[in-house]
């Protein structure tokens, strides 16, 4: 179903649930807009769920006056110095040479500072770097061989990011969907295929799902990973972290990290580096940041939208809905696109309000969730743009129904 740009506004404008797109995370109550008389709380951070396990390290920092920013950084270097989350630091999925390549940034609220560094190889915490850059030189953004060569002066240890899974996942791609790469067209551009729909799609897949877990065995990926390392191959997966934090006094900081998409381009830099897309700050306002699909969200400028509409009044949750919303109608409310295109925004206000959306609720037994402190911690369920399922991204175009010439 295919929706024009301005029939997306003109939906969205009377806020009909029975037309074309599906806007039920619309109609739940704003629970970012603060009841009255009852304020919210701060000190808070919220992150993405993949924080959750270092919010109190980063809490107590907090709570025991120390800065915004070196709270979040305690967050987000948690997942980095992991190597079983492979979406970020240490063990995230490589670029299509096998190479793993880091992007981070952040800003600092009350000095109004900020760091990035993107495309980064051979060092873990890159979020750590982009804050060296915000406080050891007179640039915000440091890219590739200068980014590692100021880490290496700044004394960041050079160490070897692809862990032994990581590299059998990037083989397994290598030996089964390397033809399908991040080449192009992309999916805003009008030469773009949506994947086949032939009838007999399903019952391929499953048998091509099949050969692609036996030769995972071949390549030495355990059995209880096989699945999970085909589903990487298929739907490389997002992940990240984004993480903003205030303290007692208001002050605020965020940061993003991330290895980016898996099987990319060397030298591509997503979302999570550019300051406005995947992270933006201002003391006046709020915080926020993303994860999801970085191509969409740097033509929106998620989190710079999501803060500029916060200080026109919004609550974070409207302020949210509005960058997902401008998404949607960036690829002309087609709703076969946007099954390709997940988005999370974590928000915060100066207030301590806060909220997570995302762009699709997920399945009712795994629904989108985001993680937050403020005394208490715990995951919350984010508040979706459209209920169900996304496929998953990249929307790599499946070749099968293409001409040999027109296969690479
Ligand atoms: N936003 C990240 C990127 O595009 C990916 C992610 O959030 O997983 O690089």
């Amino acid at each position: 179903m295919k929706v024009s740009r301005r029939d997306f506004i003109a939906t969205t404008a009377i806020g009909s649930a029975s037309l074309a797109l599906d806007l039920h995370g619309q109609n739940k109550p704003d629970a970012s807009a603060a009841p009255p008389g009852n304020p919210p709380k701060k000190p808070l951070i919220i992150c993405a769920h993949n924080g959750y396990d270092y919010l109190d390290r980063g809490y107590a920092l907090l709570t025991g006056g120390g800065d915004t920013l070196d709270a979040v950084m305690q967050v987000i270097t948690g997942p980095e110095d992991d190597p079983n989350d492979d979406s970020v630091g240490l063990g995230g999925l490589p670029n299509e040479d096998g190479v793993v390549e880091l992007d981070a940034c952040c800003m600092h609220g009350p000095t109004c500072m900020a760091g990035s560094v993107a495309a980064v190889r051979e060092i873990k915490n890159v979020s750590l770097l982009s804050k060296a850059v915000m406080e050891h030189t007179g640039h915000v953004m440091l890219v590739g061989e200068g980014a590692q060569r100021f880490g290496f002066a700044m004394g960041f240890p050079r160490e070897t990011l692809l862990t032994e899974r990581s590299r059998k996942v990037w083989l397994l791609w290598k030996e089964t969907m390397s033809n399908q790469d991040w080449w192009g067209p992309g999916l805003a551009s009008p030469n773009y295929k949506l994947p086949d729909e032939n009838p007999n799609h399903s019952s391929l897949r499953e048998e091509r799902i099949q050969q692609m877990e036996e030769l995972a065995g071949k390549l030495g990926i355990e059995p209880g990973f096989r699945a999970a390392a085909v589903q990487r191959v298929l739907h490389p997966p997002y992940g990240t972290i984004h993480c903003s934090a205030i303290n007692e006094k208001g002050e605020m900081s965020g940061a993003t990290t991330t290895s980016g998409l898996a099987w990319k381009l060397a030298g591509r830099a997503g979302d999570s580096p550019i300051i406005g897309a995947g992270c933006y700050t201002d003391q006046d306002v709020g915080s926020a940041g993303a994860t999801g699909n970085g191509e969409e969200n740097i033509k929106v400028c998620g989190a710079h939208t999501i803060v500029e509409n916060m200080r026109r009044g919004m609550s974070p949750q409207e302020a949210g809905m509005d960058a997902l919303k401008r998404i949607v109608r960036n690829l002309n409310g087609d709703m076969r696109k946007m099954q390709y295109v997940d988005m999370s925004y974590y928000i915060l206000r100066k207030d301590g309000a806060y909220a997570g959306v995302c762009m699709w609720s997920g399945p009712p037994e795994h629904l989108r969730r985001f993680a937050v402190h403020d005394g208490t911690k715990r995951y919350e369920t984010a508040v979706a743009l459209f209920q169900g399922k996304s496929i998953g991204w990249p929307p790599m175009p499946d070749r099968q129904h293409l001409a040999p010439e027109q296969k690479k």
